[in-house]
């Protein structure tokens, strides 16, 4: 017998009222009508199980209306155990109560319909008998349970959900008692179901976090949820927990708040992933500013103070120092560099000699000293002429020690860094020190060979003074025999070379003291002498003496008439104004004259140089002000590309500005401003 047929008890199973009804009523049209509209499905088969009747209820069930006196049993419709195996159908509930001869309480099967929906049913087949007891049919009534079927198994599937939470989900009533206490909040709290069901939600908070159940209890009350509130809770022994909370109102079938569901999540990995992060973070930042500073840097001493500084902050450490591989004014091995968190007068007191075992191995390139507590390690305090460490020496337990490492393998110097407790470095710790003792050796590595590099470039200017000096010395008595010569001289073809040959020396004069100006310029070392004059009569000065030699080009020059006072200095002017002058005649090979305009306007006075030369192009206008640059079209023509560069220094310092407008092909426009006094 299958387990979900029930028999039923002996006087049920033979109860012929049941047969005396349904005889009776049988003929009764209003019965008859009564059971034919029934919203219970029922149907009835003659003993061979051949359906005799079936009513509405019952088509609507199965879906489909059975032929009288051709479909048996169950209409042969498919069945299934509630285990979902198929029942074969003459074994369903109906045949074997007419096989058995015995009705049963109740059966459970599953019908699929001819629409392949399914539904679960309880039928309660029932024996009807004739006066000698014979079988004559047999009915059966259908209960449709899907419903409630669906409602235990949303309900089994819930339960497993919460039980299967790694959150503790409780549930508590409106006074904070507890009324149901899941896996998770075992797992969370450490107590169990037993030792919380009844007991006040108040268990788990701390005294000093009480007033935060009144909150909750009111928000509850009033129908609100509260969402991720983050709190401490106290598991069993008192240990804190933090967790997330979310709360919700739990009502009642009439909609009444009844009580209240509380889901807690335990947030210590989450906190402690956090804390890491923020570690980490901090700690990227820190590195990436020492990298920025150290590079950015190229002064040792501030180098080190940064490393030294940053590496014992990241590490923890009371203290730490930067010392250098070199002798001291005392002969005295291992220099103290740079110094953080403790005075320097703790490290004066740092054994004498300095170079105990334990700090010479950092020196010796034998690698990274990492220690938990230096005291024990052998090589410690055992250095004469101390025996055990000197008095006043720094309270160091946990030692580590990272030699920075030049690039060509010499030991640089070591970072030092101690603390009065045990076992504070960890390896985390190690690899910070030594990746930035990395960028330090780089960084001193580069210090140092911009050290040289300066050091050249100084005797590079120092050079080009004395030579320039001593180049014109020999010029100066040249064009000084040269005048002698030119006075003296009567023929004019003699007069013509020796003039010629005075232009050429006043030439190589300019340009020597052009190197000599931008090796005074790269030192610092060009001075300005500045008096109150008049632009105007500078300009026409210049003008008048340039146009006396230069006959290819007539210089225009216009003029507003306002005074042009400024303070400046007159000499480095006249070189400018003569430098743009120049260039104008220079780079309009092909024109006949170059135009001048001097305005003052808004406190500036302007000087504006135009010609109508070979011109310039956009990107080469950008280039114009360096040093040496010249541009393409300027080659066939001779220059060293410094007058240009000297004149913006010369505008520059005299708090003016500087420009050109110009075009390939079309000439340019060089113009200067400077304040007027
Ligand atoms: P140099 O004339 O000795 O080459 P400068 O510093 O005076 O040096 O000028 C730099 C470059 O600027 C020149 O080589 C030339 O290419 C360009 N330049 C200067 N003045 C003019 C101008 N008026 N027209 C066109 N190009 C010019």
């Amino acid at each position: 017998m299958p387990e979900n047929l029930t028999p039923l008890s002996a006087e049920t199973k033979s109860d012929k009222s049941i047969t005396g009804q349904v005889t009776s009523h049988g003929t009764d049209p209003d019965f008859k009508e009564f059971v034919h509209a029934s919203p219970i499905a029922l149907y009835s088969c003659d003993q061979r199980g051949y359906i005799t009747y079936f009513n509405e209820a019952a088509v609507k069930l199965w879906g489909r209306r059975p032929e009288i006196g051709r479909d048996r049993w169950c209409g042969s419709w498919k069945i299934y155990y509630p285990d979902g195996s198929p029942m074969p159908p003459d074994t369903c509930p109906m045949a074997r109560t007419l096989k058995e001869g015995q009705a049963f309480e109740s059966a459970e099967i599953t019908i699929e319909r001819p629409d392949h929906t399914f539904r679960r049913l309880l039928v309660f087949p029932r024996l009807i008998f004739d006066e000698k007891n014979i079988i004559i049919s047999a009915h059966s009534t259908l209960v449709d349970i899907t419903g409630q079927k669906q409602d235990e198994e949303k309900q089994a599937i819930l339960t497993a959900i919460v039980e299967s939470s790694d959150d503790g989900i409780i549930s508590k009533n409106l006074e904070g008692i507890i009324t149901s206490w899941n896996t998770g909040a075992r797992r969370i709290f450490g107590y169990t179901e037993e030792e919380t069901i009844g007991k006040h939600i108040s268990l788990l908070i701390p005294e000093t976090l009480l007033q935060e159940e009144d909150m909750i209890i009111s928000n509850i009350r009033s129908g609100k949820k509260i969402d991720h509130y983050e709190t401490i809770r106290l598991a069993k022994g008192g240990r804190e927990v933090p967790i997330s909370l979310t709360i919700s109102p739990v009502k009642d079938s009439r909609g009444r708040i009844i009580g209240a569901s509380k889901i807690a999540r335990n947030i210590s990995e989450r906190l402690h992933a956090e804390q890491l992060i923020n570690q980490s973070l901090y700690r990227l930042n820190t590195l990436n500013s020492i990298g920025k500073a150290i590079f950015e840097n190229l002064d040792v001493q501030s180098v080190l103070q940064k490393v030294t500084d940053a590496t014992t902050k990241l590490t923890g450490a009371a203290f730490g120092a930067f010392f250098n591989n070199a002798l001291d004014e005392q002969g005295e091995s291992y220099m103290l560099f740079t110094l953080s968190g403790a005075p320097r007068e703790a490290f004066e007191k740092f054994g004498m000699p300095r170079n105990t075992d334990v700090f010479r191995a950092t020196f010796l390139g034998e690698g990274v000293v990492r220690s938990d507590d230096i005291t024990k390690d052998l090589r410690y305090g055992h250095n004469a002429p101390h025996k055990g460490m000197p008095k006043g020496h720094l309270p160091v337990v946990s030692y580590l020690a990272v030699p920075v490492i030049s690039n060509s393998g010499a030991v640089i110097g070591g970072l030092f860094f101690g603390h009065p407790e045990l076992g504070v470095f960890t390896e985390e710790h190690e690899d910070l020190v030594s990746s930035i003792a990395l960028q330090a050796a780089i960084a001193l590595d580069n210090s140092k060979l911009f050290e040289e590099v300066k050091a050249l470039s100084a005797k590079k200017d120092e050079f080009i003074a004395l030579a320039s000096h001593e180049l014109k010395t020999p010029l100066t008595t040249i064009k000084g025999y040269l005048q002698v010569l030119d006075r003296s001289e009567k023929e004019p073809v003699g007069k013509l070379f020796i003039n010629k040959t005075l232009n050429q020396v006043e030439k190589l004069n300019a340009l020597i003291s052009d190197l000599l100006d931008i090796s005074k310029i790269e030192a610092g070392k060009l001075r300005l002498d500045k008096i109150d004059f008049d632009l105007r009569e500078l300009l026409l000065e210049v003008i008048e003496s340039l146009q006396h030699t230069n006959k290819t080009h007539r210089i225009l020059f216009h003029d507003d008439g306002q005074p042009a006072k400024i303070r400046a200095d007159r000499q480095r002017l006249e070189q400018a104004l003569l430098n743009l002058l120049i260039n104008a005649i220079k780079y309009s090979p092909k024109a006949d004259h170059i135009e001048v305009w001097l305005e003052t306007t808004g406190g500036e006075v302007t000087v504006r140089i135009r010609d109508e030369g070979i011109g310039l192009s956009h990107a080469q206008q950008k280039k114009l002000f360096t040093r040496f640059y010249r541009a393409e079209g300027a080659f066939r023509i001779a220059g060293l590309g410094l007058g240009l560069y000297l004149t913006k220094d010369i505008i520059d310092r005299h708090q003016g500005r500087i420009g050109v407008a110009s075009e390939t092909g079309k000439g340019s426009t060089f113009f200067f401003s400077l304040p007027i006094k």
